[in-house]
């Protein structure tokens, strides 16, 4: 039997992005705050599947193919702290409704295809430090960096040599509301 595969879909940080957060995550937590998360690692879940078999993924796949969602900015204007599970996280305050409608519909089609979904509402966010079980002092306020969403992707998420690593599967874009020329 084929193997199964920690599968989730995500939105990327655009490189640059992920060098500005690192580089500010550096200089504004304590070394032993938590478990920084590797550069190329971070994203924002839209939605989680679990580990699923090839053809549940399949399905998945070709159902997120066909999605038509228009594409969205936010600011990253928000940061906190979940003890529980440990984790230091940068979000919005302001989540924009594009990026609310596009993780309900995956979470929905994610749940129809029997991959369970925390009853917990979505808390969009990009985790920064892991294992931060410890109370620690945020930063009072965040650069205000902006995140633009022109597509999102399906990933793989391996354990290896004690490393996760994430492999972007499929990428899909999401609608420019640019007007196009004639
Ligand atoms: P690791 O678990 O190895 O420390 P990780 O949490 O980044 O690293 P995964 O557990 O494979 O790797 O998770 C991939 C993504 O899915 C992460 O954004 C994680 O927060 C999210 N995720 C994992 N489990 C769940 C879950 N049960 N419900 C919702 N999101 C989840
Ligand atoms: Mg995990």
């Amino acid at each position: 039997m084929p193997e199964a595969r920690r599968l989730f879909f995500a939105l990327a940080l655009p490189k640059p992005l992920q060098q500005q957060v690192i580089t500010w995550r550096a200089e504004s937590f304590a070394a032993d705050a938590g478990r920084p998360v590797a550069a190329a690692n971070l994203h924002m879940t839209l939605a989680f599947l679990g580990e699923i078999s090839e053809q549940k993924a399949s399905v998945l796949t070709d159902i997120a193919s066909r999605i038509q969602s228009p594409a969205f900015s936010m600011q990253l204007d928000d940061l906190g702290h979940w003890p529980r599970p440990g984790v230091v996280w940068l979000g919005t305050r302001r989540a924009p409704t594009a990026l609310l409608q596009l993780a309900s519909l995956l979470r929905s089609h994610a749940a129809r295809n029997g991959c369970h979904q925390s009853t917990l509402p979505f808390h969009p966010h990009i985790s920064l430090l892991r294992g931060a079980t410890q109370p620690l002092a945020l930063p009072a306020s965040t650069p205000q960096w902006t995140l633009t969403a022109a597509d999102f992707g399906l990933y793989e998420s391996r354990f290896h040599q004690g490393r996760t690593r994430y492999q972007c599967l499929h990428s899909w874009p999401l609608v420019s509301s640019a007007p196009s020329s004639c």
